[in-house]
Parts: structure tokens; C-alpha cells; sequence
């Protein structure tokens, strides 16, 4: 495998449809560093919720920012790569709806957008990665051999994340995970600064109505033909 070329693969698309899941696949299949960066976006949002910073105050988000160290750290154990915030595994804790609640309004910030790209854009520098997010494809990595963009129906999404969020905390209901969608969703694509879109470039996967086996099949292909 290491004689293969490497390639950047970016995966995008709409709030859980399934896009982790394939990068993590994809990762372990072609032996590439997998970053999720909504991960980090969640991680700035958790640090600006815990600090009580007024995100609307561009003096407070740049000094906030300055304060933030993000950092992946692989877990030998989980075998996956997990978030760090200032030396605090805080991969578990975003993952919390209150955190999916401000994430997006955090996310269209362009000073937060500036400081993640950049340290997005310094991790694929060697090349062997898969990003997922809403504007890997687009903003961070232009030029990536392989875009992707998933899609998935409004109802399978919700019962997905349902589902996982469930798991965690069962108060959690489905009604509350359908508005977090929608809303997150909405953010994202109507953001001034790199809103969620489709690159030109994209092959799309939907997966509504296909297994985890078959998405994986389908994008693998697509990999080996490109390295
Ligand atoms: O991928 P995930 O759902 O964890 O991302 C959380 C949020 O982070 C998204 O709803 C979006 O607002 C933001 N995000 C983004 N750009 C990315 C990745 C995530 O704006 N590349």
C-alpha cells in the first residue's frame, strides 16, 4: 500500500449523514490520518461556552482564539483519533447537544473559520488524509483528487443521530435532534463565509437506502482508481 500514491480525500455533506463513518473506513482501508473538523468547531464552541466569551465581540473571539490549542491525538485503545482542548481529551464532551445547539453560529464566525482552515489545511500538507466537514472540498482543500459529498434523506439522518445521541442520554428526544438538524443545516448553508455547498468536482453519495458495506465498496473504488 505505502508504494501507492497518496491523495487528499474530502468527504462533505449535510449534518449526519453518515460522513464520519466513511472517513473512518476509508482511513482504515488506505492506512490515512482521519480528521474530523467538526470536531474541532465543536471544541472552540465548548471553550466559548465555558469561558462565557460573547462570540458577537470580535475582541473577545480573537483573544479567545489565542488562548485555544486544538490537537489530535491517536487512542491505541478506541483506535481513533480523538480531540484534545488545551490538553483536555474533550472528545466525549462535544458530542453533547448543548454544544450542537451553537455550534454552527460559531462556525460561520470568519476569525474561527480562519484559525481552523489553517490548521486543516497544515494536516493534509503530507497528503494520506480524509477530512470531513462542509468545506473541506471547497475552502480547505481545493484541489483534493478526491471530493465526495453525501446526502441522505431528513428522516434516516434524524434517526441516526436519534439514535446515537440516545445511547448517551436518554432524555434526549427525537423532536429536539430534528430541530438541531434542520437549524444546523440551515446555518450552514446560508453562512456568508464558506457556506456548505457541493463542489463542482464532487461525486455524491447518497445513502439513504444503501449499507454501510455498500457505501464503503462504492468509495473505495473511487479511491483505487484515483491512487
Ligand atoms: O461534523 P459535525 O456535525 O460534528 O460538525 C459540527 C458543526 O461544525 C457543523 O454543524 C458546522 O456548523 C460546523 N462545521 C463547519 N465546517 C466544517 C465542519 C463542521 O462549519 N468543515
Amino acid at each position: 500500500m505505502s508504494s501507492r500514491k497518496k491523495i487528499i480525500i474530502t468527504i462533505d455533506g449535510w449534518s449526519s449523514c453518515g460522513k464520519s463513518t466513511l472517513a473512518k473506513q476509508l482511513a482504515k482501508e488506505f492506512n490515512y490520518v482521519y480528521i474530523d473538523s467538526g470536531a474541532m468547531y465543536r471544541a472552540i464552541t465548548l471553550y466559548f461556552l465555558r469561558n462565557h466569551i460573547d462570540w458577537t465581540d470580535t475582541a473577545q473571539v480573537h483573544e479567545a482564539l489565542e488562548n485555544i490549542q486544538l490537537e489530535f491525538r491517536y487512542n491505541e485503545h478506541s483506535r481513533q483519533s480523538e480531540i484534545f482542548l488545551n490538553d483536555e481529551n474533550v472528545e466525549y464532551l462535544i458530542r453533547d447537544l448543548v454544544i450542537a445547539e451553537k455550534v454552527s453560529e460559531i462556525a460561520a464566525i470568519r476569525e474561527v473559520r480562519t484559525f481552523a482552515v489553517k490548521q486543516q489545511q497544515e494536516m493534509g500538507k503530507k497528503k494520506g488524509i480524509v477530512m470531513d466537514g462542509r468545506d473541506i472540498g471547497t475552502v480547505v482543500f481545493p484541489k483534493a483528487e478526491l471530493k465526495i459529498f453525501m446526502t441522505a434523506d431528513n428522516a434516516v439522518r434524524v434517526e441516526r443521530r436519534f439514535k446515537e445521541l440516545f445511547e448517551k442520554n436518554p432524555n434526549v428526544t427525537i423532536e429536539e435532534v430534528k430541530n438541531n438538524l434542520e437549524m444546523r443545516d440551515y446555518i450552514d448553508s446560508h453562512r456568508e463565509v464558506s457556506p456548505l455547498r457541493q463542489a463542482k468536482d464532487a461525486r455524491v453519495l447518497d445513502n439513504s437506502n444503501i449499507t454501510m458495506e455498500e457505501q464503503f465498496k462504492i468509495a473505495s473504488k473511487w479511491v483505487k482508481e484515483l491512487i
